[in-house]
């Protein structure tokens, strides 16, 4: 069997450079691969709506800025399926059925949902839709018998729960699931980007964002305004990269041909990082070139972004049709649960026969 995809993102918000280097730019890596049969992409907006019940029309407003998100940053309607989590309601009903297979005192356990319910003040008003919200993601990666799950590193333990649900599933029903394996970034700072404050994860709830979609404008004042080492006050004085979210950002985005491009006096990161660390360097200068690094990377994204800007009805077609067709495939794998677990009794003739014969 080919190997098959499935991932996504919560129109919370539009997507940043986190997402990027976190899963995005992967996405289109493996895209342009030819190693994958089936590549779904999912803007999760049920899954958005479990902490943003209040807010429906942040979320309705947010699923066009994902979608021009994803064509900015090169994926290929051709090439992928994108789809709207809500409009294939299998997946719903898949969450149901699974819900059986886990426990409360599992889902507690659940690292990122600890966390985020910290972050996101909850306390004992957790929403029961965020707390089961890994089921819900374990039926989207099913549905599509995904073998691959490209995310950043806070999605690990969802992955893990998926496995898990897809275990249990086959060993009391039979096999009919896929166990998914998660893909996460080879560079260690993209597997969590830091925000532009250099302390907790980039991330839309926190406001601590360079988006894709950015102007080149609002990068660099963000780039310029960005948390380095409060102790670097001279030039002279030697600076600390611990916690430098320039240096950091250099880490996730500066190539080699970066310096030849933009700083030729320095061979190597390794090298500005030395004379940083030694003292004689100031933080403007690193900030400069960090704008010059991100900005190569987000010119183009910010032009193709610009030009689908102007073809929102195609895009209407592309989700459109992207969700009719993710309907059918995870459709078909309702039916295989619903078989496997034997609640197919319209279809199933022995337990028509045993209702005839028990009359
Ligand atoms: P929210 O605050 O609404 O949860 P978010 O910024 O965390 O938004 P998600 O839509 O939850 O974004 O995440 C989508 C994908 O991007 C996931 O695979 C996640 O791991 C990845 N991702 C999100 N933020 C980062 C980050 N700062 N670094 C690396 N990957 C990230
Ligand atoms: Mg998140």
């Amino acid at each position: 069997m080919g190997k098959i995809i499935l991932t996504g993102d919560r129109p919370t918000g539009r997507l940043h450079v986190g997402h990027y280097v976190g899963s995005l730019k992967r996405r289109v890596e493996l895209q342009n691969s030819g190693e994958f049969e089936k590549i779904y992409i999912m803007i999760a907006d049920a899954q958005a709506l479990t902490d943003n019940a209040d807010h429906p029309e942040k979320v309705r407003q947010n699923i066009m800025q994902v979608a021009l998100d994803y064509l900015a940053a090169g994926l290929d309607p051709e090439k992928v399926n994108i789809f709207i989590q809500s409009q294939v309601p299998e997946l719903t009903e898949l969450s149901f059925y699974y819900m059986n297979l886990v426990t409360v005192s599992r889902l507690q356990r659940n690292p990122t949902v600890k966390n985020e319910i910290i972050m996101r003040n909850f306390e004992t008003s957790i929403p029961v839709g965020f707390f089961t919200y890994p089921i819900s993601q374990a039926s989207d990666i099913t549905a599509f018998k995904a073998t691959t799950v490209p995310v950043g590193e806070d999605q690990l333990p969802m992955i893990e729960q998926a496995r898990e649900i897809v275990r249990k599933f086959n060993q009391t029903y039979g096999e009919v699931l896929v166990e998914p394996e998660a893909v996460i970034p080879e560079n260690e700072i993209c597997k969590r980007l830091p925000g532009t404050d250099g302390t907790a994860k980039m991330s839309k709830s926190l406001g601590n964002c360079i988006y894709l979609s950015d102007t080149e404008e609002e990068l660099r004042t963000k780039v310029m305004s960005m948390y380095t080492d409060p102790n670097h006050i001279k030039v002279t004085d030697p600076g600390s990269l611990e916690g430098n979210a320039v240096f950091t950002y250099l880490d996730a985005f500066c190539r080699p041909e970066h310096f030849a491009k933009f700083l030729p006096e320095y061979e190597s990161l390794d090298a500005l990082k030395e004379h940083y660390t030694r003292g004689g360097l100031g933080d403007v200068k690193v900030k400069k070139f960090l704008f010059a690094v991100m900005n190569d990377e987000l010119a183009p994204i910010r032009e193709r972004r610009l030009a689908w800007e102007k073809r929102i009805p195609e895009i209407i077609e592309i989700l459109k049709k992207g969700s009719a067709e993710a309907e059918k495939v995870a459709a078909q794998t309702l039916t295989e649960v619903k078989n496997a677990m034997k609640i197919n009794y319209f279809e199933d003739e022995e337990w028509i026969r045993e209702q005839l014969n028990a009359t």
